[in-house]
């Protein structure tokens, strides 16, 4: 069968470790989640239901989840492949059938609609140093020797192609071409930069690693101060047009851009699993969630509209517009990348901007997918430009970028840490700035809580993605009454859902492991008890930790203000409602949270006080839609993306008074 992804891949030689090889375990262990035997009869309903149709009922835990959790339970249980693999190798890091190919080693590159199909069947692929020579340089050994093997002048001795070598090189050339072990490692295809329109490849490269194998994906291109004037000079050439461009004509572009992420979805997922490890689910969900995001903006963005108010004068008119600010610095991250990367762009591009993507240096080739899913949709050259850089020069490139009069506002998700750097920036140079940052949802589970639901949407909610999302449950502060009939509960909810059996999760990279177990660590040895996991286990790669529970969490452990953004969880018991949005809120975060209670006004006063951009009652913290704003409270961050707020954002208002 044709797929996305050229060539054949033995999805059997997945090595042990991989995290692809989990996704078979983590679809058994998810159906047997929803069929293992509970107190509770509703929930027995619930997991008959699932086993015989393949989805919860309405009235399930599941089906009450926010759309997060349904998506994703969907996705485990539902996958046509049970590993959940495509037909093709995820890993392979480009598709060869569309013309999205490998561009060596060249600077410049034409467009991708221009860009000519490559011939030879590279559904193999090829070794690591057959890699190094550029494609066209094969392509055309390959018919000037054919050529030659045919031609009488070759014969002769009188064949004048310079290209020409002798028979028997070419033919192990051209063996090794066809021959090569499909899913050999993606090294040798650096990520290039988009810049007006086309990718461009600078001499200055840097290592992308996956965290799940500890191997070179591949390179990606790193961004010096030439790049770096180009992408601003572009971006400001392609405003003058792109601000008066139609919003109809805007729409287009992002309506056709979700066709292709839908035909796209397994490569642009395979990127991701590539270089930030991920469960596959994890994958999918941010691709399906970005297309509905990009949906949602070409729906919305014709509603951007001014005003005509009545001023004092009655000779006198006036006109509010609602104007783009010109060129936008966008910087997002990797743990949901498409997710975070698209909402970065989309929502300012809509509104008439155009923008540079200073797209995370651990998911360049992500990054590239997004833009590439743009431009192949019609989006106009230089509108979107996308940057790398080494992470050594974060500093200096950012600077550089902020500092230029080019850029009109920026956005920026990451970790409050760097949020405070680039606040600083930007208020020296008077930027307007949209800021997400960390967080350290807590989760609060009242007496009269279904324990059930609290349990499996505090487990999810902690540890989705190892942990790594800005949402994720940090903190979960349960009601004395009832603490010790929810710890049984989370614990089997967690061995169910995240249990034992297989590899351990991924994270981004190893300082992720070492923070979270000695926050764990200096916790334990400050009194509180381990509830769940082994923080102590040596797992198959030093990026690898399973989830843990620690409670009796007290003011005086780091684990009590740090966001640990890894698997870790604590566990702090309340008797009151002063003292549960005491702890709720004393931290300096402030982007979700979640109450569980049956009592509909307890939950609405709780959620009134807690101060996060989001409460979710009886749902887990992370939840993210396009419908939604998001944003943070505190040292979370300021702004907000998604909705109509997400528009209103990239727009300033300019005043207009005309006499009669
Ligand atoms: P990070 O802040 O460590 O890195 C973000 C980017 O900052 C990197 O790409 C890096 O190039 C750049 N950077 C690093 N040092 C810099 C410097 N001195 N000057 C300028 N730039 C510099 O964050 P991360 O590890 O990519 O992401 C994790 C964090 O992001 C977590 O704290 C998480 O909570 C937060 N996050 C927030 C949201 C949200 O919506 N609020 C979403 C996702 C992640």
């Amino acid at each position: 069968m044709q797929t996305p992804f050229a060539g054949s891949a033995d999805q059997n030689s997945l090595p042990r470790g991989d995290p692809h090889s989990d996704i078979e375990a983590d679809a058994e262990r998810l159906l047997r989640f929803s069929k293992s035997p509970s107190p509770d009869p509703a929930s027995q309903r619930s997991a008959r239901h699932v086993a015989e149709v393949g989805s919860p009922p309405q009235n399930s835990t599941a089906a009450a989840a926010p759309s997060a959790f349904r998506s994703l339970a969907e996705l485990f249980v539902k996958g046509k492949d049970p590993r959940g693999l495509p037909d093709g190798d995820i890993r392979q890091p480009w598709n060869a059938k569309r013309g999205h190919g490998p561009t060596h080693n060249s600077t410049i590159h034409p467009p991708i609609a221009e860009r000519p199909r490559f011939p030879i069947p590279l559904g193999t692929y090829p070794t690591l140093w057959l890699n190094k020579i550029p494609g066209s340089i094969l392509l055309r050994l390959f018919l000037f020797n054919l050529y030659s093997l045919l031609s009488l002048e070759s014969r002769l001795g009188l064949c004048p192609d310079p290209y020409l070598i002798p028979q028997p090189l070419c033919l192990v050339l051209l063996l090794s071409i066809m021959s090569a072990p499909a899913g050999a490692p993606a090294e040798g295809f650096p990520v290039p930069f988009f810049i007006n329109g086309i990718e461009v490849h600078p001499e200055r490269r840097f290592n992308v690693v996956s965290p799940a194998s500890g191997k070179l994906v591949h390179e990606a291109a790193s961004a010096t101060e030439p790049d770096v004037r180009a992408a601003l000079s572009t971006a400001a050439e392609a405003f003058k047009t792109w601000r008066n461009s139609l919003p109809r004509t805007r729409r287009d572009v992002f309506l056709k851009a979700g066709e292709i992420m839908e035909k796209r979805k397994e490569e642009l997922a395979g990127y991701m699993i590539s270089e930030t490890g991920c469960p596959r689910q994890w994958a999918d969900f941010n691709v399906s969630t970005a297309r509905e995001m990009i949906l949602d903006v070409a729906g919305r963005l014709v509603a951007l509209e001014g005003s005509m108010p009545t001023a004092s004068d009655p000779n006198t008119g006036a006109m509010i517009l609602r104007e783009p600010f010109g060129v936008i610095l966008a910087i997002a991250p990797w743990n949901a990348p498409y997710i975070l990367g698209f909402r970065s762009v989309l929502f300012p591009i809509a509104a008439g901007n155009t923008a540079i993507l200073k797209g995370s240096e651990l998911c360049p080739r992500t990054m590239w997918g997004l833009c590439s899913v743009l431009h192949e949709a019609g989006l106009p050259a230089g509108v979107l430009n996308l940057l790398f850089h080494e992470p050594a020069n974060a500093a200096v490139v950012t600077q550089m970028l902020i500092a230029d009069p080019i850029i009109k506002k920026i956005n920026f998700t990451g970790s409050t840490m760097v949020g405070r750097i680039i606040g600083k920036l930007a208020g020296e140079h008077l930027k307007p700035l949209l800021l997400e940052l960390g967080g350290k949802a807590p989760a609060i589970v009242w007496e009269d809580a279904d324990l059930d639901n609290a349990a499996v949407q505090c487990a999810l909610g902690a540890f989705l993605n190892s942990g790594q999302i800005c949402m994720s449950t940090e903190r979960i502060i349960a009601h004395k009454t009832i603490r010790a009939q929810f710890e049984k509960e989370l614990v089997c909810a967690i061995d169910n859902i995240f249990g034992a059996q297989t590899d351990a999760p991924v994270l981004i990279n190893a300082v992720g492991v070492t923070k979270n177990k000695k926050l764990v660590e200096d916790a334990l040895s400050k009194g509180a008890s381990l509830l769940y996991g082994d923080p102590t286990a040596e797992e198959a790669s030093a990026t690898r930790m399973r989830p843990v529970v620690i409670s009796g969490v007290t003011p005086d452990m780091n684990i009590y203000r740090t966001e640990s953004f890894g698997p870790t969880v604590s566990l702090i018991e309340i008797e009151t409602e002063e003292e549960a949005l005491r702890i709720a809120n004393d931290t300096e975060y402030g982007l979700s949270s979640a109450v569980f209670t049956e009592d509909l006004r307890r939950g609405l006063r709780l959620a009134k006080e807690i101060e996060t951009g989001a409460v979710h009652i009886n749902n887990m913290s992370v939840h993210d839609e396009s419908a939604l704003p998001h944003g943070g409270a505190k040292a979370s961050g300021y702004g907000r993306f998604n909705a109509a707020h997400g528009l209103s954002e990239w727009v300033r208002t300019k005043t207009i008074t005309f006499k009669w």
